[in-house]
């Protein structure tokens, strides 16, 4: 048996009903052994089209399932209950997202775990936090409740660099964020804590720094991209009941 980490959350009907469901679904696999949830947040929805705010929380699943026979399950799930993908980060039913799978690492065109962008994200990490705090992230070496306190502090040191960097931008798009302190030029060894939380690239992919928490900006949709992580990283997700 495998300790897996599955993120989940909706933001269209009864979400907690869904969530219920859902966990019902993959309770009665004969491959899952047990299925343990954290408590209910609520986020601000991510992406301009994304809705409503979201409610999300997370699994800790015992599964003899292997890496994509769990994605193939939580997908089953996912469709069964409603869920469809018409816009990107659009509103949704259900989203079940594969965060670890016990500490493997795992890369292919279907699925990378630990999840590439679960880092960033307070509406993955404090449920997921909430459950296994002191489990250490494979790729980082911090445990999620480090990583929480990372992004979740009074403020929110974050770095950029690149080619294509623009000032005048970034000082703008942040003005909306008050927790974000922004630091030019940073280098890969900034991210020795406190100095940079996170970093964006600006630029070709080929000269972006190594270090794993670099955020490459897509070059069609800067402004947005940049949006949704800080809003994804600033805004402090709220527990429910
Ligand atoms: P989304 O619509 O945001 O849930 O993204 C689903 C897509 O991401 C699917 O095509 C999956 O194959 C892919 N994917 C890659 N890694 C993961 C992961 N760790 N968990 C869930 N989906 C993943």
């Amino acid at each position: 048996m495998v300790q897996a980490v599955v993120a989940v959350g909706g933001n269209v009907g009864d979400v907690t009903q869904t969530l219920r469901h859902a966990q019902s679904l993959i309770e009665q696999q004969d491959s899952v052994d047990d299925v343990r949830p954290a408590e209910l947040f609520r986020s601000v929805a991510m992406g301009a089209d994304a809705g409503e705010s979201f409610l999300n929380s997370a699994w800790v699943i015992e599964t003899s399932l292997e890496p994509l026979e769990l994605l193939d399950l939580l997908q089953r799930v996912e469709n069964d209950l409603g869920r469809t993908r018409e816009v990107r980060w659009g509103p949704r039913t259900l989203d079940l997202d594969l965060i670890f799978y016990g500490d493997e690492k795992f890369d292919c065109p279907r699925l990378t775990v630990p999840h590439p962008h679960c880092w960033y994200r307070q509406f993955v990490l404090a449920p997921v936090a909430s459950l296994v705090p002191d489990f250490v992230h494979p790729v980082f070496g911090l445990t999620t409740r480090q990583l929480m306190e990372r992004i979740s502090g009074n403020e929110l040191p974050v770095g950029y660099a690149g080619d294509l960097a623009d000032d005048h931008f970034l000082t703008e798009l942040v003005s909306g964020f008050p927790r974000v302190e922004l630091r030019r030029g940073v280098q890969t060894g900034d991210f020795d804590q406190p100095e940079v939380s996170l970093a964006f690239w600006f630029g070709s992919g080929d000269s972006k720094p190594k270090s794993p928490f670099w955020l490459h900006v897509p070059a069609n949709d800067g402004p947005q991209f940049v949006r949704d992580v800080l809003t994804a990283a600033c805004v402090d997700v709220e527990p429910v009941g």
